[in-house]
């Protein structure tokens, strides 16, 4: 039998970020990750000399990035250029992503040019907490007059969170996403798998125990306290506090009775949000003057993150291609869009091409600040002592990753705040840049 202060399940960033912040706090921590790695959605694999994420893969300058940055990562890795083009029935046009392009942009008319302008101009400086009990819809609808200016903005506000209809996302943290992308993303060297691996680092100097390949069946929690966690090995941990860094839906099925409890809530009102993806290693690009595309009347988006990221040994450049994607999917007709994306800004790239990954549905998030939801899930789960969650759907208005990294954070803020710690690290979400 084996004792510890903190049993983290699951290896994703919130789970290393929740082990991390345990064991800073003093805490015996151990984090039990199913998988033959850690990473979990973050990981990267390197294809013929090609480094890839699990789709694109930018960060933010959120949560993530300060909380990244307060544990001393290095994150390398720089900010790609902003010059955009916008798909609109089926042909290329400049979107305005500054004086120039706002001036010569064949997609707005005079009067919308004013309109975009004073709108990024507000939304700059804007508190968006203001806006987190209307949707997209509503703020788009209630603040911008020029259909096409609706449109664009409609296109941005999908990039920034991969939701594709405008009536479910709470408009909020949607326009703080784009705040944070307005000051500029960072594409990472090698991908978010270095990331993962520097976390790993930290998490190990700092004493936490990283078990891989070991799946956690369930949670001992008789009497309404965390007593124990049992591996489908036959492991047992005894510990009194456990991190449940999964979905909702698997935190619900390591936790007898979870029904009646609050995580049955939060799994009944996740919304979850997909993608399809596709990137491909070029030998070379066609056109290099066309590397950043939105779609704005097709829910697409093309990065070349290889323009400001190193992800290949040799020189190849690595697109990344996203469908977002509705309720209904269809993994042929995704795949024929965004190759046909890929024909409009980088025609002849397959005679270019060296190696590709086409992920045909993978969940983006498996929740977030929606118009349905009851409540923010966690950081406790109030009926049973000792029981947390994190992960990015348990957002309190964070978005993704940023949501994955401050969920894990609210979990050890509220554990020492139990025994009476206050942790002077501790940022609120979206107050901090
Ligand atoms: C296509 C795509 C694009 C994205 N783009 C961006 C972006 O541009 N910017 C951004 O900020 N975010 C982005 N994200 C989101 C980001 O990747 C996620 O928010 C983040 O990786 C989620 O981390 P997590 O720890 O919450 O969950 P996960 O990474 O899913 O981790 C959960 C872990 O729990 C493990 N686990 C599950 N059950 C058990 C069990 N019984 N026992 C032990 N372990 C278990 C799993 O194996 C997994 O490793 C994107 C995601 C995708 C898929």
């Amino acid at each position: 039998m084996q004792k510890v202060d903190v049993v983290v399940v699951g290896g994703g960033v919130a789970g290393l970020t929740a082990a991390i912040y345990a064991a800073k706090a003093g805490k015996q921590t151990m984090l039990i990750e199913k998988q033959d790695r850690l990473g979990g959605r973050a990981i990267s694999n390197k294809k013929k000399g090609a480094y890839f994420n699990l789709g694109a893969h930018a960060l933010y300058t959120g949560d993530a990035y300060a909380t990244f940055r307060e544990l001393g990562l290095t994150l390398q890795g720089k900010q790609p250029t902003n010059d955009a083009y916008g798909i609109w029935k089926g042909k290329l046009n400049t979107l305005p992503s500054d004086m120039k392009s706002l001036f010569t942009t064949p997609l707005l008319s005079w009067k919308g040019k004013m309109e975009f302008a004073s709108c990024l101009t507000k939304l700059i400086k804007m508190d968006t907490r203001r806006f987190d009990q209307i949707s997209v819809r509503e703020w788009v609808e209630g603040n911008l007059r020029d259909p096409m200016v609706r449109n664009v903005f409609y296109s941005l506000l999908r990039a920034a969170s991969y939701v594709v209809g405008p009536d479910l996302p709470a408009a909020g943290p949607v326009l703080k996403q784009l705040q944070n992308a307005l000051k500029g993303v960072l594409y990472l060297d090698r991908g978010w798998g270095e990331l993962i691996e520097e976390l790993r680092k930290k998490a190990s100097d700092l004493g936490v125990r990283l078990v891989t390949n070991t799946k956690v069946s369930s949670i001992d929690t008789r009497g309404g306290i965390v007593r124990q966690v049992i591996c489908e090995d036959g492991t047992k941990i005894d510990t009194q506090h456990v991190v449940l860094a999964t979905s909702p839906l698997i935190a619900n099925q390591l936790v007898p009775f979870a029904e009646e409890t609050s995580l049955h809530t939060w799994k009944e009102q996740a919304i979850e949000i997909t993608a399809a993806c596709l990137d491909v290693a070029l030998k070379r690009l066609p056109n290099p003057k066309q590397q950043f595309a939105y779609g704005i009347d097709q829910t697409v988006l093309l990065t070349n993150q290889s323009r400001a990221a190193y992800l290949s040994d040799d020189g190849a450049q690595v697109i990344s291609l996203i469908k977002y994607q509705g309720k209904e999917t269809d993994s042929d007709k995704d795949l024929h869009e965004l190759e046909g994306v890929l024909d409009l800004m980088q025609p002849g790239w397959r005679e270019e091409l060296i190696v590709k990954q086409y992920l045909p549905k993978i969940t983006v998030c498996h929740d977030f600040m929606h118009m349905k939801r009851l409540e923010n899930p966690g950081p406790a789960v109030p009926e049973i002592q000792g029981l947390y969650v994190a992960g990015e759907w348990a957002s309190h208005g964070e978005v993704l990753v940023d949501a994955a990294t401050a969920s894990a954070k609210r979990v050890i803020q509220h554990m020492l705040a139990l025994e009476g710690k206050e942790w002077n690290a501790f940022n609120e979400h979206r107050g901090i840049i």
